[in-house]
């Protein structure tokens, strides 16, 4: 190797290190994630559902002031497009769930394009996974938002464990797949399960995938619109679940 190409070899090591120059943004299929970066912590955070706007707003001034990585999903809409089919993006982080999602949003769909659309997420799925798993003894919260229906009594049934607190306020609970947070969280003021095995269905879900590897994730919901109780529970998790 010639001299020059051992110092522009240097130069790239080093600029490598220079924050403008690492990504910006990582993707699967149809769903593409800004990354926002403050500090060297090790916490991960997500929100995935692009029409959770609370969750977005929470999240984003959230990294203002708390040092991790988090990714936002750009899309305005729930649903993500993969080789033109619908899917939703939570339901990505298994081929499984993956394709059971995609034949229940697509019903009409024929079955090749489900194997290329699967094809796609299957070759794209673990570069994603890897940025969204913690390091060890790290962290990955996930802010959702949820506007129908859906409670903490829809999780308790397939749960292990469960603290229900605010029994009048089942929008807003925490879903968490390590028994050492559970126990923690266990101790807020706030609704809390404890999915350590995950649903026996594998639904494709990043809580699921989380069970699966062993990584600590909690999920945090409240109903859309509610900032304020969501920024009190995501404060609650830094300041006590460490
Ligand atoms: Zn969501």
């Amino acid at each position: 190797m010639s001299r020059a190409a051992v110092v522009s070899r240097r130069q790239f090591l080093a600029l490598g290190w220079l924050p403008l120059l690492r990504p910006r943004h990582i993707g699967l299929a149809g769903a593409r994630f800004r990354i926002l970066r403050n500090g060297r912590s090790k916490r991960r955070y997500l929100r995935i559902h692009g029409d959770e706007e609370t969750a977005r707003q929470v999240l984003e001034r959230h990294m203002e002031t708390h040092e991790g990585i988090a990714y936002v999903v750009e899309s305005r809409t729930r649903l993500v497009v993969v080789q033109s089919l619908k899917l939703d993006p939570n339901r990505m982080f298994s081929r499984v769930g993956a394709e059971a999602n995609l034949w229940q949003l697509n019903p009409d769909a024929a079955p090749e394009r489900v194997r290329s659309a699967l094809r796609v997420l299957d070759s794209g799925r673990e570069n994603l996974v890897r940025a969204l798993t913690p390091p060890k003894g790290g962290l990955t919260i996930a802010l959702h938002n949820n506007s129908t229906g859906y409670s903490v009594a829809d999780e308790v049934p397939i749960s292990d464990r469960t603290s229900l607190r605010q029994p009048g306020n089942p929008h807003a609970f925490f879903l968490c797949t390590d028994p050492r947070d559970f126990d923690v969280l266990k101790t807020s003021p706030y609704n809390v399960v404890l999915q350590q095995h995950g649903p026996k269905q594998d639904d494709g879900s990043l809580s699921r995938l989380a069970a699966a590897r062993g990584f600590r994730y909690v999920n945090l919901e409240v109903a859309a619109g509610q900032a304020e109780r969501q920024r009190e529970m995501l404060n609650w998790v830094e300041w006590y679940v460490t």
